[in-house]
């Protein structure tokens, strides 16, 4: 069903005729934040069973107008994904890997029943809120503009099947850098009470579903002083994060990161596990229990731990907090040098080897 060869849509473009003047856009430029601040305009494209993907509009930004029966608000079918525009030294906007991201929506649209969107039309959606909204990618250092993908079903329907209609946006925000001031290392809360996938389950899927069963495990990891919360496995394996994936890396050089079907594979992983690789560590994609992680920081195996997404890059861990327990996490180089390299690549300001960038506005 995937990327047969796509004919380009051909898009309707309503210009906002209330959109942000450029003083108003470099206000909010100066202290964007993250996710608070929307560009003029969205891109959405329609679905039904009998005609395929139709209507391409780009509009002005603002309010969906849906039945109170569309299926999404009862039965959670939904997905989304999160890719960053970066502004580079002369000017012109690229995005990272988009291929992989309209992959994986592809195979979150599989587990939810939901219809695949040709990667030709994702990569070109990107390309034409740029081409309205371009302005909207921040020139400060380390600075993006988020664009967040989503798709979710709108019939009107109580019935329990996949919807028959529905609707892919893509809305765009100005993303500020995520740590002012410097990476700072997070504390991180073992969720033993609560589990954000199951086997089988849609752990794999980008789905907000996932999010909103971590959102109580999320409160509990606050309460005992904590930034994240990081989930086990059925088999008390480690998962992830429920928004960024975990790795680990130890004393021999050796890289190791969970290997489990109710995980979320992040792109930035994948990214930073490659430039790792090209450096000449071995990557070890497996199962990895908490009580390799806890032994092995007491040992002295484990000499880093960090985390990584799309949003905060890449975060070293600082401390590991449970019942009972709190295991100061181990402190090296490896992360920032790696978060320093794939950031580098993104801004353009080092050789794209793997030719992982695309230009949105040209
Ligand atoms: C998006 C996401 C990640 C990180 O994926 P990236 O492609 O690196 O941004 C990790 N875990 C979950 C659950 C996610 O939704």
């Amino acid at each position: 069903m995937t990327d047969t060869a796509t004919a380009p849509l051909t898009f309707t473009v309503t210009r906002n005729l209330a959109a942000k003047s450029p003083a108003q856009r470099a206000e909010i430029l100066e202290n964007p934040g993250f996710g608070t601040n929307f560009t003029d305009h969205m891109v959405d494209i329609c679905w039904s069973e009998h005609g395929g993907w139709h209507r391409p509009r780009v509009q002005p930004y603002g309010p969906i107008s849906l039945d109170p029966a569309a299926a999404v608000l009862h039965y959670a079918q939904e997905i989304f994904e999160g890719i960053k525009a970066y502004r580079h030294a002369d000017g012109s906007v690229h995005t990272f890997r988009p291929d992989r991201n309209a992959a994986r929506m592809q195979a979150s649209a599989r587990r939810l029943a939901l219809p695949e969107l040709p990667t030709e039309y994702f990569v070109q959606s990107l390309r034409e809120l740029i081409a309205v909204d371009g302005d909207w990618v921040p020139t400060a250092a380390d600075q993006s503009l988020y664009l967040r993908p989503f798709m979710f079903a709108k019939e009107a329907f109580l019935g329990v099947r996949p919807a028959k209609k529905v609707a892919y946006y893509l809305i765009a925000s100005p993303a500020g850098a995520y740590f002012k001031g410097g990476v700072k290392p997070v504390s991180i809360w073992l969720s033993e009470n609560y589990a954000r996938a199951g086997k089988g389950g849609t752990g794999a899927a980008k789905t907000g579903g996932n999010y909103a069963s971590s959102l109580r495990p999320q409160a509990e990891a606050a309460e005992h002083g904590c930034d994240q919360v990081v989930f086990l496995d059925q088999d008390r394996n480690v998962e992830e994060l429920g928004g960024m994936n975990v790795v680990f890396v130890y004393k021999d050089g050796r890289i190791v990161t969970p290997a489990s079907d109710s995980i979320l594979e992040g792109i930035t992983r994948d990214s930073v596990l490659q430039l790792a690789e090209d450096r000449g560590h071995v990557v070890e994609r497996r199962p990895v229990s908490l009580q390799e992680w806890r032994d092995g920081v007491a040992s002295g195996d484990i000499v880093e731990v960090f985390a990584c997404g799309t949003a905060a890059v890449v975060t070293p861990i600082g401390t590991l907090k449970g019942e009972g327990f709190e295991d100061v996490q181990p402190s090296g180089e490896l992360a920032l040098s790696l978060r320093e390299e794939l950031t580098d690549i993104q801004y353009g300001r080092r050789e794209d080897r793997h030719g992982w960038l695309l230009r949105l506005d040209a």
